[in-house]
């Protein structure tokens, strides 16, 4: 049956959005472009022990970051709301019945002690329909008896009866089609009296059917989920219309060994959250890509990568570009390495495609925090394309091109040692007079009268050229020598190679 592809990104606000949800969000979010079809965005805040306060908020704002967009959600509204679990209480109530009335389901009074007990009595214990014929529950005592508990405030559960040794099939769009018997499953819990609120997996089940969710793209998340969630569609009668899974590989540590944690990232020292986070309890801040200074582009390119390709070698792909391409032939099975140093080519290359004058509005900020004042413009961009090869993320124009807008007052001495001669004070006093009178100040007509200079008085050049940029630059490296002094003028080049003849003095081997 053809259906409109509708795909949701279903969070639980348990904390900041790691990265491998994002690239969920991203796989979602193209794969729904890609189809003209629709992005969903359901809050799954079910499990109130572990809901924490701002997780929703720090969702939405990284998804807008990264330009991942929502058609239908908590903020843009749709037909199919509300779109936070905890709003549709009385949904899932109906749908509990339905359950119970069908015999697919069953209450459950055992309390977590009791539970306990049995874990103790039996070796790898699990409610099912090997135990469940044991236990306190509606299957095992009288209607009369299960309604005076539930009259009497007792607390239950409601599990799920999953009937033992049937092979179920979960079709899988990267994993094919895989078989799973049921008797590794337990009889999950649906619901719980305790708070009025579904679990996970019927809520989950639920909502993607209300919402005519198509495919579920999820985390690398398998078991037990995939094949329980089949079940609970046949449970319900649902089978015409249960959505494709795709279960995305997994993402490893960057030495392949292992699921990849926010630990990783502490030991490692790269970002494993999209923004900052402050945890609202004990204040530990972990570290964000966008206040690292990624470009939200660079970021999306990355993650696109971590488990799809585009059938080619092509790496730099805008996000039109991945749209344009994406899809799960091309998505791997097996797990993605996590590699961080990638993540900074990506930024690299992504700081190279952008505007000198967008490169220089980001750079801005930085130079105010360092005091530097009264540079147009049109200064700080040329600066900034002179460095900006070098360069993996904003911060590090400050380290190449400082220099631009304060001069050096100390000067390397490794470079001293190595060019700065008996002779060296003498020779760039000359230089000085040479550039007095040069008229076209820029960088090639500068050049050849200086190198001319150079070559009919038999100097080094070596030595003349790097003491020269000692003066300017203060250590022998940094972009062409005569773009540099174009920009910074004749008259800052002349007092700072006077400010070096007086000050530098030479370093004996
Ligand atoms: N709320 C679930 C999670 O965050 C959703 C999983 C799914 O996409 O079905 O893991």
């Amino acid at each position: 049956m053809d259906r409109k592809v509708r795909v949701r990104f279903a969070p639980s606000p348990t904390g900041p959005l790691h990265i491998g949800g994002v690239r969920t969000a991203l796989y979602n979010y193209l794969f729904a472009r890609k189809n003209g079809g629709d992005m969903i965005l359901r809050i799954e805040d079910t499990d109130s022990g572990r809901f924490v306060p701002g997780a929703e908020d720090y969702i939405n704002e990284s998804l807008a970051w990264l330009g991942i967009k929502i058609d239908e959600g908590v903020r843009e509204g749709g037909n199919y709301g509300p779109y936070k679990q905890s709003e549709r209480r009385e949904i899932y109530r109906t749908h509990v019945k339905q359950l119970l009335d069908s015999g697919n389901a069953y209450i459950a009074f055992d309390t977590p002690e009791e539970l306990e007990a049995k874990r103790a009595e039996i070796a790898n214990f699990q409610y099912d329909a090997s135990t469940r014929s044991s236990m306190r529950n509606s299957l095992t005592m009288t209607d009369s008896e299960v309604k005076s508990l539930i009259d009497n405030g007792e607390k239950y559960v409601v599990r799920f009866k999953i009937e033992p040794n049937r092979d179920v099939i979960v079709n899988d769009l990267i994993r094919g089609a895989v078989t799973i018997n049921s008797s590794i499953l337990d009889d999950k819990v649906l619901y719980k009296s305790a708070d009025d609120l579904p679990t996970y997996h019927l809520a989950n089940i639920v909502d993607d059917h209300l919402m005519l969710v198509s495919h579920v793209i999820r985390g690398e998340e398998w078991l037990p989920s995939a094949p329980l969630h089949v079940l609970l569609y046949e449970a319900f009668g649902w089978t015409d219309t249960m959505p494709a899974f795709v279960h995305l590989p997994l993402l490893l540590k960057p030495d392949g060994k292992g699921k990849l944690s926010k630990r990783d990232g502490d030991r490692l020292g790269f970002p494993v959250f999209p923004l900052e986070w402050k945890d609202p309890k004990s204040g530990d801040i972990s570290s964000g890509y966008r206040e690292s200074g990624y470009l939200p582009e660079a970021v999306i390119n990355f993650l696109a990568l971590l488990g799809w390709n585009p059938g080619n070698d092509q790496e730099i792909m805008s996000i039109d570009e991945l749209i344009d391409m994406f899809s799960f032939e091309h998505c791997s099975r097996s797990g993605a390495k996590f590699d961080f140093e990638k993540g900074k080519w990506f930024n690299h290359k992504y700081l190279q495609e952008k505007d000198d004058n967008a490169l220089a509005e980001l750079f801005m900020p930085i130079l105010k925090d360092k005091g530097i004042e009264g540079f147009s413009s049109d200064y700080i961009a040329k600066a900034v394309d002179m460095v900006k090869g070098r360069i993996s993320f904003i911060k590090d124009l400050w380290e190449q091109a400082a220099f631009f807008f304060v001069a050096p007052t100390e000067f390397s001495e490794k470079d001293i040692k190595k060019r700065w001669k008996e002779d060296t004070p003498a020779i760039l006093n000359e230089l000085i007079t040479i550039i007095q009178q040069i008229d076209d100040f820029t960088s090639k007509p500068s050049e050849d009268i200086v190198l001319k200079w150079i070559t009919d008085n038999g100097y080094h050049m070596g030595n003349v050229m790097n003491a020269f940029r000692l003066t300017v630059v203060g250590e022998c490296k940094g972009p062409h020598m005569f773009d540099i002094t174009e920009l910074m003028g004749k008259e800052e080049t002349i007092k700072r190679l006077r400010y070096g003849i007086e000050n530098i003095k030479p370093v004996n081997a």
